[in-house]
Formats: C-alpha cells, structure tokens, sequence
C-alpha cells in the first residue's frame, strides 16, 4: 500500500481512488490488516476508521470517519469512499436513514465515473439498507440488479451481501424455500470471495431459517458453524446474535442449565458490540429465560430493558415480540392483570406492524412479478412460442391472487377494514341512485377477553375463524362479510330491509350460540350481540354505522347474545 498510497496524490482532483478502494475492501474482507505508516490528516482518520470497521468498533470507526470528513479533500471521488465507510458505520450502528444517504451519494459518483463494479457493490449495501427499513419493493430491486450485474461483470463472489438481504426478503414472504437456495448462494459468494464476516451471517441467518423451518437439528448446526466462524473474527453481537438463537432452541428442548450457558454468553457479547437491535434482543430473551426458571422480578427486570431500548429506538417489531413475551411471563407470574394489559398492547402493536408487513409483502410480490413480466415481455418478443403465452397467462392469474389478497383479513379470510371502507359507500350511492333498500349489522363476541384468557389466545383466533366461517355459510353471496377490527364484523347487506336484516341477523347469531364449540376447547361457549340498521335518506356511511354501532351497545345492555334494531 505504501508505494501506491493515495496520499501521494492526495490534493490533486481526480485522484486515482483505485488503491484505496481496493484497500479499503481487502480489509473489510479481512485480507489484509495494515494501516500505511505515516499518513497524516484525513488519511490516516480514513484509513484508521475503515480498519476501526473491520474489527467491530464502530463507535470509534464512525469518530475517525466523521473526523476524516471535516480534512477531506475537495475531490468527488475520495469523498465517495469515504461515503461508502460513512454509509457502513452507520448501517452497523442501525441508523439505516442515514446509511442510504451516504451510498446513494457514493452511488452517484460511481455511476458517473464510471466504475459499474463499485457502482453494483454500493447497491448492495443500499438494498440491505433497504430491507432493513421494510421498504422490501425497492430493496429487492436493487438487490437483483446488484446481483446481476455483479455477476455479469465476473464478480459474482462479491454478490454475498446482495444474495444475504434477498434471503431475508423471501424469508419476510414466507417463501422459505426459495430463502434457503438464496441463502446458499450468498455462502458460496461468501466463501469464493472469502468474506469471513459475510459468511458467518448468513451462515447465522440460513440456521435460523432452519430452526423455523423445523428442521432444527440442521439450524443447530449451522448456527454452530456460524459461532465459530464470528468467534474467530470477534464480531461480537452477529456471535451474541448466534449464541442466543442457539439458546432458545436448548431452552425450547428443555435444556435449562445449557440455555443459560448460552444466553449469558449471548449477553456478554452483544454488551460488548454496538447493534443497540442486538440487544433489544438479548434482554427480552434473559426474561423469558428468567421467567421460565421462575425467577419473576429479574424476568421483569429485563423485559423493562428490552422494552425501554426497543421504543427508544422505535423497532416496533422489537416492541410487540417483547410485549408477547412480557405477558407470558406474567401468566406464569399469575399476574393477569399485568398478563393483560401486554397482551393488548401486543395485539394493538402487531396490527399495525402486520398491516404494514401485509401491504410490503403484497408490494414486494408484485415487484417480483412486474419484473418477472419485463423479461417475460422481452422473451415474448424474440420467441413467440406458446409455452410462454401460457406462463404470461399463469402471472396473470397470479396477479389477480394479489388483488385478492389486498382485500382480505388474513387470519379470517373475511374482506378487511380497508375494503369494506372502500365499498359501503359506493354501494350506500348505488342503492340511492336506484332506491334500493340496504342495511348494515354490526357483530361483537360476547366476553371475547374472558375467551382468550380462560383459554387462549389461539382459541380466540380460532373462535373468530370459525365465525367467520358461519357467516360465509349463513349469508347471500350477495352479501359482505368484513372484519371490523378486533372481534367486531360487519356485514353489508344489499337489497335488504330492516324486517330482512333482523332476520339475517338472528340466524347469524342462532347459528353461533349453536356451533359445536366444545371442539375448540372443554366448556368453551360462544355467542355474539348484533346490532342492526337500514339505510336513511339522509344518512351518511358515518351516521349509518354509528346507529348500527347503537343497535349493538343495545344488545349487549340487554344481555347479550341477541339482535338489536335501531
Ligand atoms: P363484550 O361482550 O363487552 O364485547 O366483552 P369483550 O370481552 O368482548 O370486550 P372487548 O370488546 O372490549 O374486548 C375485545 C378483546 O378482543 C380485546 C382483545 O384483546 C381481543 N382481541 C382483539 N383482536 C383479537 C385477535 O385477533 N385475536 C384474539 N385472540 N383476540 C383479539
Ligand atoms: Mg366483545
Ligand atoms: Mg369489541
């Protein structure tokens, strides 16, 4: 490095970064260690950062980096890998906003230089920044064409990276299989490229995925693998990351004594790492471990740690995981008022998330299938052949499952909130303009609470299923059955007055307090309270709801269990 050290030409415009760059990434791979003796100045905070990164301190990695910012030289292309290390001691330290910024602006120099192999590499990172915000449709797509490019530019090995985050995506969409081809596509890059870090990674993801699976003797040791590669290289929180998957797994197997082992290990590692995510991680999972050997105040000891950082940060995923396990432990405790109160703040958390995920992973599948169509478009023209007619034909239909799918509640299968929205007020106008009569009923599970925790929370959603089931039984095909939020449905009911509604209504909850509940759970009974209304003149979706909404407060005044007519 010495003889052909930028500093040599450092000042001049236009530096030849060539060295550099290539410096720089042998030393993220680990090929070499050396920092060029001697430099001074934004080089040797350059220099001396970048190596801070290659050995897991960022804290300090970011200092140097920020210290070389302020001596850098007024040249566009030293500034652009100083950006691509800027971009990767803020993505290690999970602030992925800013992470984006500085290799879209390295990014840019790339392109105009040109250098398209460096250009593809920083579209990696920028795809991984990506993912890890959710924004899953713009991060697959620059994912694939990193790959690709990478690939047709001979340097597939470097695609590691890339092919990690596209796993993580197919993972999010549940297609497991294509995640594990990926997964080991991203350990050959890995290997082949000889990026050590990059290799225990995925190694630790691809185990993981595994474990979920179910094939945990496979997870096991590929996360056994994984510990010792990171071991190896003292990358502290991927190894505390690895140690505390393999933890809940002994857990899980009833291995209380090794579990521990593992998750004080986990602790110590990630304490000594800088992921603040890792961490999140690592403390709800010492309560859990605590809760489960008993050990009820030091279990709330730490969930409050996992709770605090994880809203702190706002990882909203991290919230609602910790709450869910906040209020097992709190069952175990016997506490259940406190079991309570998490379990609601776990549901009201997951629905916002999930709803979020459900339109990412919509988004994502028609960015899969919108690019698939290009190349199908592409292959259309040169080969007319009938066999691609015929898989043009199949994505179509496949995009028709989409739309379908955009619709629907997924645990019930009912249409969801956002499509009833939609609909009541175009068909409030519809029987307007043609004077036709339409009513509204509200549904609402009597004591759903007492199900969930006289139960469970399982057999409150299966409860929810199967009366969604009834209603698609007992309803006109004509009719719509949405899930209004929580346990409460609605149904639309076109063509259909007031007397025909109170009808509807009473078979509707006839059918529930008479459905063999018992199968779902020894005792288990159910019913439900339904409130009714037609259409006004001069109603609004508004005012139309509300007297449904009244009808329904009305039942469950009398009672419960029964139809109330506004
Ligand atoms: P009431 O007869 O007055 O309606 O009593 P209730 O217990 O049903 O009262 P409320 O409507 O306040 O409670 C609804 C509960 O339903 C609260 C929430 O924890 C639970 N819940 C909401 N959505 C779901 C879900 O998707 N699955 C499960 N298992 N429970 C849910
Ligand atoms: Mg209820
Ligand atoms: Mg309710």
């Amino acid at each position: 490095m010495t003889s052909s050290s930028p500093l040599e030409h450092g000042g001049v415009a236009e530096t030849d970064v060539t060295p550099f760059v290539s410096w720089q990434r042998a030393v993220r791979r680990r090929e070499r260690a050396d920092v060029p003796a001697g430099e001074t100045g934004f080089w040797a905070s350059f220099f001396a950062g970048t190596r801070a990164l290659a050995t897991f301190d960022e804290p300090r990695a970011l200092e140097l980096l920020l210290q070389a910012e302020v001596d850098c030289p007024d040249d566009l292309a030293v500034r652009a890998a100083l950006n691509e290390s800027l971009g990767e001691a803020r993505f290690l330290l999970n602030d992925y906003a800013l992470a984006a910024a500085h290799f879209r602006s390295a990014q840019q120099v790339w392109r105009e230089l040109p250098q398209p192999l460096w250009d593809a590499e920083v579209r990696g990172w920028l795809g991984a920044c990506l993912v890890q915000q959710g924004e899953y449709r713009d991060g697959f797509e620059q994912l694939q064409s990193a790959i690709d490019d990478l690939t047709q530019l001979g340097n597939p090995g470097r695609a590691a990276r890339a092919l990690n985050y596209l796993a993580i995506v197919y993972e999010e969409l549940g297609d497991l299989a294509k995640a594990r081809l990926t997964y080991t596509r991203a350990l050959i890059a890995a290997g082949e490229d000889g990026d050590r870090d990059m290799e225990g990674r995925v190694l630790a993801n691809h185990g993981e995925a595994h474990v979920i699976a179910g094939d945990v003797a496979a997870g096991l040791l590929l996360l056994e693998r994984a510990v010792e590669v990171l071991r190896s290289i003292q990358a502290h929180w991927h190894y505390g990351w690895c140690q505390l998957a393999i933890g809940r797994v002994l857990l899980q197997q009833g291995g209380e004594a090794r579990a521990r082992a593992q998750y004080e290990a986990a602790l110590e590692a990630v304490e000594r790492g800088h992921s603040p995510r890792a961490r999140v991680e690592v403390y709800a999972g010492m309560g859990e471990l605590h809760s489960r050997c008993g050990r009820h105040d030091e279990a709330r000891v730490w969930l409050d740690r996992a709770l605090e950082l994880a809203r702190r940060l706002n990882i909203r995923r991290e919230v609602f995981k910790t709450h869910r396990l906040y209020a097992e432990a709190r069952k175990r405790a016997r506490d259940f008022e406190g079991a309570l109160h998490h379990h609601e703040q776990f549901h009201e958390v997951r629905a916002e998330v999930f709803d979020q995920v459900a339109r990412q992973r919509i988004e994502t599948l028609r960015a899969e299938l919108e690019l698939e169509r290009v190349k199908q478009a592409r292959e259309l023209e040169r080969v007319r052949n009938e066999e691609l007619t015929a898989r043009y034909a199949e994505l179509e239909a496949q995009a028709n499952t989409l739309t379908h799918l955009s619709q629907r509640d997924g645990l019930t299968g009912l249409f969801n909130r956002r499509h009833f929205d939609e609909v009541l007020p175009v068909e409030l106008a519809r029987a307007r303009s043609f004077g036709q009569r339409l009513s509204v009923v509200l549904l609402d599970i009597d004591h759903f609470k007492r199900i969930n925790d006289g139960f469970s929370h399982l057999t409150g959603d299966a409860v929810l299923k199967q009366v969604a089931a009834v209603l698609q039984r007992e309803l006109r095909t004509s009719d719509l059955a949405a899930r209004y939020g929580g346990e409460e449905l609605v149904l639309v009911l076109p063509h259909t007055s007031l007397d025909g509604a109170r009808i509807a209504a009473e078979k509707v909850r006839a059918a529930i307090a008479g459905a063999a509940w018992s199968q779902l759970g020894p005792g288990l009974k159910v019913t439900a309270s339904l409130g009714v209304a037609e259409a006004r003149a001069d109603d609004t979706v508004l005012t139309l709801v509300r007297r449904a909404d009244q009808a329904l407060y009305a039942a469950k005044q009398a009672g419960r269990d029964r139809v109330r007519a506004a």
